[in-house]
């Protein structure tokens, strides 16, 4: 058979195409030469399958969606409290390149504008690196989130270094704070050489791809950064990556995401995929228009918008019942499907209203495919407290989702299987 994915792809291309509005980045001259008509979108799942169409194996610079993985390797590199003591997590409301700090602190509100990730440039790595030094840092930690190693395109970035008169003046005002403590010039060549790493649409969705699976790049298996880092990015991308764009975005699309002024775009969606777009015309915000187009076709075909309610807990019981009778009867609670801190709350209620006179009690989780850290404690409180009532538990456990209930007593038994818990009954 032939995967639907694919020509769903160029469907959705082909729908956007027609659309000529917009312009290449004016600012950076060597930009403003891209080929217009390119057009290319990757869908790369959290284990590794990659779906493309389009130019998807055209490079272009990477700029400003470099944001999200140099602020990852600074957390990773510096610690929370560091990194947070020079870079704030505060959407602007404000266009990539303004000048906006915080009053009095001089701090940039957050890590996506120009100002913060000028800032969080300086902050890859240990404080004693010279700029070489951080600069492989970057290209090592970024190759890592691609998975293959990225070249540095030296035209474009003279390009930009030759005009940079806006980038150099928020580093000069962020070593006039302290923010910064090296020599802006210095920090803008080395944030510039990192907006001017070469990438594909297949690598940027891959690299967010790498996002959305908490660190673990899918195809080489590379924890890059630890998994504490990225709920982190992931909130800042989705509260601040679409600049003055960001409530627009939030609503309409929903996904986590970051823009760039070559024409990339790439999104996030936490545990099931990363996407990237490419098309160089944008908007007045910098966001490819094509890209942005794509995005709210595949948020609204797809149903990916985070925000869109999962379906109910109360599809955690699968069933009640009653198997066998008299001094043999076991009430059993069969459950299903993923166990959140919702579903666990059902579990809970289903126990709670068991009859006092019914003296043995099975929970099957034979059907459950996870158990988060929240509802793993409250059905083992669940197990400990009908044998605390004088009830015999069986937790019919096959692949060991709940860890060990032993209350001690004898009166939890683990099995794999119910006709088991059934026959180690027999007297
Ligand atoms: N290198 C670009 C700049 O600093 C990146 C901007 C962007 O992609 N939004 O101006």
């Amino acid at each position: 058979m032939r995967s639907p994915i694919p020509d769903y792809l160029i469907e959705v291309l082909e729908g956007v195409a027609s659309n000529r509005s917009g312009a290449p980045a004016g600012y950076i001259p060597e930009l403003a030469a891209a080929d217009p008509e390119q057009l290319g979108a990757v869908f790369a799942t959290v284990d590794g399958e990659i779906y493309g169409a389009g130019d998807i194996d055209a490079e272009f610079t990477i700029q400003s969606i470099s944001k999200p993985f140099t602020y990852a390797l600074a957390l990773a590199d510096r610690g929370f409290d560091a990194v947070l003591a020079k870079v704030g997590v505060e959407p602007s409301g404000e266009a990539f390149n303004e000048i906006s700090l915080e009053s009095g602190s001089g701090r940039p509100l957050n890590p996506m504008i120009n100002a913060g990730a000028i800032t969080t440039h300086s902050l890859i790595g240990s404080a004693e690196l010279d700029s070489a030094e951080r600069l492989e840092r970057v290209v090592a930690g970024l190759s890592a989130f691609a998975g293959r190693r990225l070249a540095i395109d030296e035209s474009v970035c003279t390009s930009e270094l030759e005009n940079a008169y806006r980038n150099l003046a928020i580093a000069h005002m962020l070593r006039s704070h302290d923010i910064l403590t090296e020599d802006p010039t210095t920090v803008v060549a080395g944030y510039t050489r990192q907006c001017s790493l070469l990438v594909t649409a297949r690598d940027l969705a891959l690299m967010a791809a790498t996002l959305a699976n908490r660190g673990v790049n899918p195809v080489s298996g590379e924890q890059v950064v630890p998994e504490s880092v990225i709920r982190q990015v992931l909130s800042v991308m989705a509260t601040c990556g679409m600049y003055d764009a960001a409530g627009d975005w939030a609503t309409q699309v929903g996904i986590p995401a970051k823009s760039g002024v070559a024409g990339g775009l790439i999104g996030a969606l936490p545990g099931q995929i990363g996407i990237a777009t490419f098309s160089p015309r944008l908007d007045p915000h910098g966001t490819s228009v094509r890209g942005v187009s794509l995005f709210e076709r595949f948020s609204a075909d797809m149903g990916l918008h985070v925000m869109e309610v999962p379906a109910a807990a109360r599809a955690v019981m699968r069933s009640n019942h009653v198997v066998g009778t008299g001094a043999d009867a076991v009430r059993v609670l069969r459950l299903q499907g993923g166990l959140r801190f919702a579903g666990a709350e059902r579990v809970v209620r289903e126990a709670v209203d068991i009859e006092s006179a019914e003296a043995r009690v099975a929970l099957d989780l034979t059907m459950v495919y996870s158990v988060d850290d929240v509802a793993r404690r409250m059905l083992l409180e669940v197990v400990r407290r009908l044998a605390l009532d004088g009830r015999s538990v069986y937790v019919v456990d096959p692949e060991s989702m709940l860890g060990d209930p032993d209350t001690g007593d004898g009166r939890v038994i683990v099995v794999s299987d119910l006709a088991d818990a059934r026959a180690a009954d027999q007297p």
